[in-house]
């Protein structure tokens, strides 16, 4: 067997082509396992397996020279390598060329980010490949070759597995994608790390997700170098520097799959829904409702009659608060939000509260930024017809415990409207064993377009509710005298949707379930302790936001400097981060502040751009005050 690896850090081209030739040819992605062929023209989502246009297009042989030769040059690795998204795994092919597993002590494995060796600020403060010390303390992963051992290992694995991978999952389920394991083609990677999982601590995890088994945590793993790959902008440049995008509470990036799925529907598919009997309406449809059953299955609801697309999280309270709110609450009815929320779950209340003479309470939280389940206690009555609260602080990644939030408020005899926008993205969604009457969430931070997101709602409550707004689509009969509304999800839904972006969140869907969620959360929990310890060690530098259930989300201030002074700093940097309210004001002014310098994750940052965000602060701390 060949195992010529290249020593210089790069594994060799010619025989990962072949490698990777040979699994193809073992495994055919233009035939799916029990559902014959997949027709010439179907894109990513459509076949539900995430896969690439240009796979099917292509097939799915790699060949380095007529990869160059046949594919536009984005479709391809860079270096002219395997199409994205090789047979149909929703995986870089470079995760096929790499393997993906992770080290979980150290969440970037070994390999070094191939856009940003090791580095440091020169003395005129911009950041070099060499340092200027020779210090290596904040690129930890520099100088690790240990991952060719591995990568051999995995390759050796491929190379002898005597017959290509089964998809039982797949087969029993059609194409149901939710739960067809991640990387499925590596099933029998050597470094699945069920072994060490034991011994993670698993107080966080299980508190975000009820019953959950760490013994399925990260079968597969993933490289977020790797991952980093599928998403075209972050191979941007910003200032001379490859961008490192710490923004992602604002919104996330969206995979090439998403891109190609949205021009996919465009090129071939664009037409109105429902209501024509032509082939392009047809089409359309198929992919609008598919994408409603995508979701469906993300978050685990009865029905996809549960799902209800509209613009964002915004649009989805606003409607719970304009429909169901003015229909049902009178005047003396409560409601209880956090002092966690987002204005977006605020002001909606508020308004209804004015109109209807209904009273708003607020659950306090201490100064981790915890809520105080006894105070919580205290305020629920059988006045209370409702709790809206959110799942992760968007200002301070606070996790809420939601499911006893929940049981709390049903006892009572409230409604719950969970607020999902900075959860979903990071952590599972189950709303059946949630037991949320309503769930929402806004596409743009699931690393789906903008204009799109859901309200998902138990279906007898959304049946029960009077729509918001009138007009096409919402109807099965209209006279002059009265009209006659659909069921949920229609009622919900008049007029012409973003049906296009509804599609493409399917396809981001897709993706995610494809790394696994499970895997993501694993994963930003540690980059999040890491970079939490290393931002600790920056001098003047405060976290707002202590608490002990934390995702995604590092607020803080430094010492001596503005946030707007420290945001354009890690601009000049290439680094992306938000600095202000973050439209979640009174949760700032809880901590005496009117704004944060706020970086956040999702599962494609890397110890890198953590190592780049620090060194930045500390260079300048150190250099100026
Ligand atoms: N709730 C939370 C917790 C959020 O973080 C956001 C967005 N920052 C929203 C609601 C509003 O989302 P959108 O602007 O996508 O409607």
């Amino acid at each position: 067997m060949n195992t010529n690896i290249d020593t210089g850090g790069i594994p060799d081209a010619a025989f990962l082509e072949k490698l990777a030739n040979q699994y193809f040819k073992a495994n055919p992605a233009d035939e799916l396992p029990g559902q014959g062929p997949i027709p010439a023209t179907v894109p990513s989502s459509v076949s539900g397996l995430g896969v690439s246009p240009s796979v099917v297009q292509y097939g799915n042989t790699v060949d380095i020279k007529d990869t160059e030769n046949d594919l536009p040059k984005h479709y391809s690795d860079g270096g002219g390598r395997i199409p994205v998204s090789v047979a149909g795994s929703g995986a870089s092919p470079s995760v096929v060329q790499h393997g993906n597993n992770i080290n979980i002590k150290n969440p970037q494995t070994g390999f070094p980010d191939q856009n940003l060796k090791n580095g440091d600020h020169n003395a005129a403060g911009a950041f070099t490949d060499s340092p200027a010390n020779g210090s290596k303390e904040y690129f930890p992963f520099e100088g690790d070759k240990s991952f060719l051992t591995d990568l051999q290992t995995v390759l050796s694995s491929l190379m002898t597995s005597s017959s290509a991978p089964q998809f039982p999952e797949l087969t029993s389920k059609g194409l149901d994608t939710q739960d067809f394991p991640a990387y499925y083609f590596l099933q029998d990677n050597p470094f699945a790390i069920s072994g060490n999982i034991a011994q993670l601590p698993t107080d966080s995890i299980s508190a975000v997700k009820p019953g959950f088994s760490t013994a399925s945590v990260l079968p597969w793993g993933f490289d977020a170098n790797l991952i980093k790959k599928d998403f075209p902008i972050l191979q941007e440049v910003v200032n001379g520097k490859p961008i490192v995008w710490l923004d992602n509470a604002a919104t996330t990036q969206k995979p090439r799959q998403v891109i190609e799925r949205l021009s996919f529907f465009y090129e071939h598919e664009n037409s109105n829904i429902h209501r024509a009997a032509h082939e392009l309406a047809a089409r359309a449809t198929d992919a609008y409702e598919e994408a409603r059953k995508k979701v469906q299955l993300f978050l685990n609801a009865a029905s996809p009659n549960e799902i209800v697309f509209v613009r964002g999280t915004t649009e989805a309270i606003n409607l719970v608060a304009k429909s169901w709110g003015e229909q049902y609450l009178q005047p003396g009815d409560e409601i209880i939000v956090t002092h966690l929320e987002h204005h977006a779950n605020i002001v909606p209340w508020q308004q209804l509260a004015g109109k209807k003479g209904v009273k708003l309470r607020v659950i306090p939280v201490d100064d981790d930024g915890q809520v105080l389940l006894d105070e919580y206690a205290r305020l629920l009555n059988p006045k209370t017809r409702l709790v809206s609260f959110t799942q992760v602080s968007n200002a301070l990644g606070t996790v809420t415990p939601a499911r006893k939030m929940i049981e709390m408020a049903h006892q009572a005899g409230a409604k719950v409207l969970l607020d999902g926008a900075q959860s979903v993205s990071h952590m599972r969604a189950d709303v059946q064993a949630l037991d949320a009457d309503w769930f929402v969430f806004s596409g743009h931070k699931v690393f789906g377009p903008t204009g799109i997101g859901v309200l998902y709602g138990k279906e007898d409550l959304l049946n029960q509710t009077e729509p918001w707004q009138g007009g096409g689509n919402m109807i099965r009969d209209v006279t002059f005298e009265h009209t006659e509304f659909q069921k949920a999800p229609g009622r919900f839904e008049a007029g012409t949707g973003n049906i296009a972006d509804a599609v493409g969140l399917g396809a981001a869907i897709d993706y995610v379930t494809r790394l696994g969620i499970e895997n993501i959360q694993l994963y930003e929990h540690y980059l999040l302790q890491y970079a939490t310890g290393l931002l600790n060690e920056v001098p003047g530098l405060k976290l707002i936001g202590t608490a002990k259930e934390k995702t995604s989300v590092l607020s803080f201030v430094l010492n001596g400097y503005s946030n707007d002074q420290v945001g354009q700093a890690l601009n000049n940097e290439g680094i992306a981060v938000r600095t202000g309210h973050h439209c979640a004001q009174p949760i700032l002014r809880r901590f005496g502040l009117e704004s944060t310098v706020r970086p956040s994750l999702a599962f494609y940052n890397t110890c890198t751009d953590v190592d780049r965000l620090v060194s930045t602060l500390k260079h300048l701390k150190g250099k100026y005050r």
